[in-house]
């Protein structure tokens, strides 16, 4: 077992919905569990950034069937490298919609509250999903109560 995170990023294209999301992520949870790959994707209007950790041999494949897809696009890889341990343990795929209480978080790393994942430097880009994780149960609070 080679462990290993993937980051990348990508734009929707005319093909997405927003009910794709819960397609999108019934899929990931099911397939994700089977590989015993774990992570996290953030969704704004316009892009995806996703984090994805597991055997390297899985996570190649699955990014192989991800790309694939007609919903999204312009997919470019901002890492892809051996690691330690697991930051999304507990998460087959945690899901981060874009709210409120992120737009500091992204003027911090983009120099604008809206999210643009392209425009974050390749070497900050980790450091932005750690901080994405401390978002987590904060993110998951405030929708339970919207
Ligand atoms: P199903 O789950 O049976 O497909 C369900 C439905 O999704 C299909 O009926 C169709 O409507 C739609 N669909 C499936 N594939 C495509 C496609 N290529 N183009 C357009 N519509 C399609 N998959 C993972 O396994 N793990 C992930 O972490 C993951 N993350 C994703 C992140 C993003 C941003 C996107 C856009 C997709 C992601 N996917 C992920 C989904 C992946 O691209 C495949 O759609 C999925 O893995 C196919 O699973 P399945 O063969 O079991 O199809």
């Amino acid at each position: 077992m080679s462990l290993t995170r993937l980051i990348y990023v990508s734009t929707i294209t005319s093909e997405f919905s927003l009910g794709d999301i819960d397609k999108i992520l019934e899929s990931s949870y099911r397939r994700n569990s089977a590989n015993n790959i774990s992570g996290v994707l953030y969704f704004s209007t316009r892009y995806f950034m996703q984090y994805l950790e597991g055997d390297r041999a899985d996570l190649e494949e699955t990014y192989a069937r991800i790309i694939q897809d007609r919903r999204h696009a312009n997919c470019i890889v901002y890492e892809l490298e051996p690691i330690e341990k697991r930051e999304f343990e507990d998460w087959s795929l945690a899901y981060i919609p874009q709210s409120e209480s992120l737009r500091s978080l992204n003027s911090r790393f983009m120099q604008s509250a809206q999210f643009n994942p392209y425009d974050i430097p390749q070497q900050n880009v980790f450091a932005f999903i750690l901080e994405l994780k401390a978002y987590l149960p904060r993110v998951y609070l405030e929708g339970l109560t919207c």
